[in-house]
């Protein structure tokens, strides 16, 4: 009996020891398949953290984390790369020495931005860095907040990017504009030295040809006011049937047109200062028309008038006015050769400071070479005996004592327009 009882208990024992054998393996086994996931894990852990760290390293921009005391915790390459300094020159320093000299408003990284910035981002506030040597380098700055599960600010992040290259080219883009204005503004003046050397030129000329024009014109007036009395006394000593008569008239004739050149010589010469007085312009212009409408020259030429309605007023010399507007109409009606359309507006100028008149034909039109020299004395194109060429020299000299401007613009064969502007009556001047 006693033996049965020790044999059962060995038997016991046995199948303990199986138990306990085959509870290791199990553990081993599990312990195997641990330290497998483990070894698994670790591996992902590992390539996720050389995924991050690529990512780090290939950033072009700075990144910068900071703790709550305002310590670097960690940099990426480019802030390294950017500021000059070794990893561990920076790891663990305060982030001022990175940042130049900030404003209080600037200084996202200080207590003072933490608890100002608490519940949000900042997006590209402009600050400026300081590199290890010094520089200060502008930069564009990004960060967002880092908080612990308690929801407690344990840092910041913040991403930068340099502004030096976008700085560079913005001032490049300003200096480039800065200088094509000013090369526009010396174009514009050289053009403007050119006009007003050419317009002195010509003025010059235009005086020059004045004086000439009355040193001969007064010459000739006295010997030609004698011919014309010497002849009109002839010409009352022949007999009415004396075949001399005609010759006698001849001379009469050509003398009395010969005045009348140098009287427009003389007058060109002069360029009497105008006597002004306030005028209406449209008064003035139908007056000319009414001068000239009766002659034959018009009879086939249908004559429109837009005038300005509200009688505008100027200071001018009526007649000289008259007289260019003469000049210019007699010339259009010749130029249509006594038929076609002439048009003559009156119109007050947007800015209100100048009446502006055209007188438009459809006669023969100008020569484009011929426009520059059409207000130069003497240029004509008409047959001898004809034309002085003094109608436009004397019209433009007119508009220009009025403080005026005369411009003409012509398509050979389509006709001219004559387009004068002069200045408003201004009250209280
Ligand atoms: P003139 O009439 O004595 O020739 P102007 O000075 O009045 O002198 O005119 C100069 C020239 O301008 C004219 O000979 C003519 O060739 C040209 N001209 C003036 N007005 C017109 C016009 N409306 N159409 C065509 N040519 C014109």
């Amino acid at each position: 009996m006693k033996e049965n009882m020790s044999l059962s208990e060995e038997q016991l024992q046995e199948s303990m020891w199986i138990e306990i054998i085959k509870r290791m393996e199990t553990i081993y086994a599990e312990l195997a398949n641990n330290q497998a996931e483990i070894e698994r894990k670790n591996r992902e852990l590992l390539q996720a953290k050389e995924f991050t760290e690529n990512i780090l390293k290939s950033m072009v921009d700075a990144l910068i984390v900071v703790d709550s005391e305002e310590e670097i915790k960690m940099v990426n390459q480019a802030t390294l790369d950017l500021l000059g300094y070794k990893k561990e020159e920076i790891i663990e320093e305060p982030v001022e020495m990175i940042l130049a000299s900030p404003k209080e408003k600037e200084r996202p990284f200080n207590g003072s931005y933490l608890s100002k910035f608490k519940e949000s981002s900042v997006q590209d506030l402009e600050i400026d860095f300081k590199s290890k040597s010094g520089e200060k380098i502008p930069m564009t700055l990004s960060s967002s907040v880092m908080r612990n599960s308690e929801g407690e600010i344990i840092g910041i992040i913040g991403v930068a990017r340099d502004l030096r290259e976008t700085k560079w080219l913005l001032a490049e883009a300003a200096a480039t504009e800065a200088e094509r204005a000013k090369a526009q503004e010396l174009e514009r003046a050289y053009k403007e030295l050119k006009d007003l050397q050419s317009q002195l030129i010509h003025s010059e000329r235009l005086a020059s040809i004045g004086q000439l024009a009355a040193g001969v014109a007064h010459e000739i007036n006295n010997p030609l006011g004698g011919i014309l009395v010497y002849s009109h006394l002839l010409r009352e000593d022949l007999k009415a049937d004396d075949s001399k008569g005609a010759n006698v008239e001849r001379i009469i004739k050509e003398a009395t047109r010969c005045k009348d050149i140098v009287k427009r010589l003389l007058d060109f010469a002069r360029q009497p200062e105008p006597k002004v007085e306030p005028i209406s312009i449209n008064v003035v212009l139908e007056e000319t028309l009414s001068l000239v409408k009766d002659q034959a020259l018009f009879h086939n030429i249908k004559i429109t008038k837009k005038f300005y309605p509200s009688l505008a007023h100027i200071m001018g010399d009526r007649s000289q006015l008259q007289q260019a507007f003469m000049n210019i109409i007699l010339n259009a009606a010749e130029a249509m050769d006594g038929k076609g359309s002439l048009i003559i507006a009156i119109d007050a100028l947007p800015d209100s400071r100048f009446l502006e008149i055209t007188i438009t034909d459809n006669g023969c039109g100008i020569p484009p070479g011929n426009i520059k020299r059409l207000f130069e004395p003497f240029f004509t194109t008409k047959k001898a005996g004809h034309g002085t060429g003094l109608g436009l020299a004397i019209t433009a000299g007119i508009i220009e004592r009025h403080n005026g401007s005369i411009k003409v613009e012509s398509k050979l064969g389509e006709g001219a327009t004559f387009t004068i502007k002069l200045p408003l009556e201004t009250k209280g001047k």
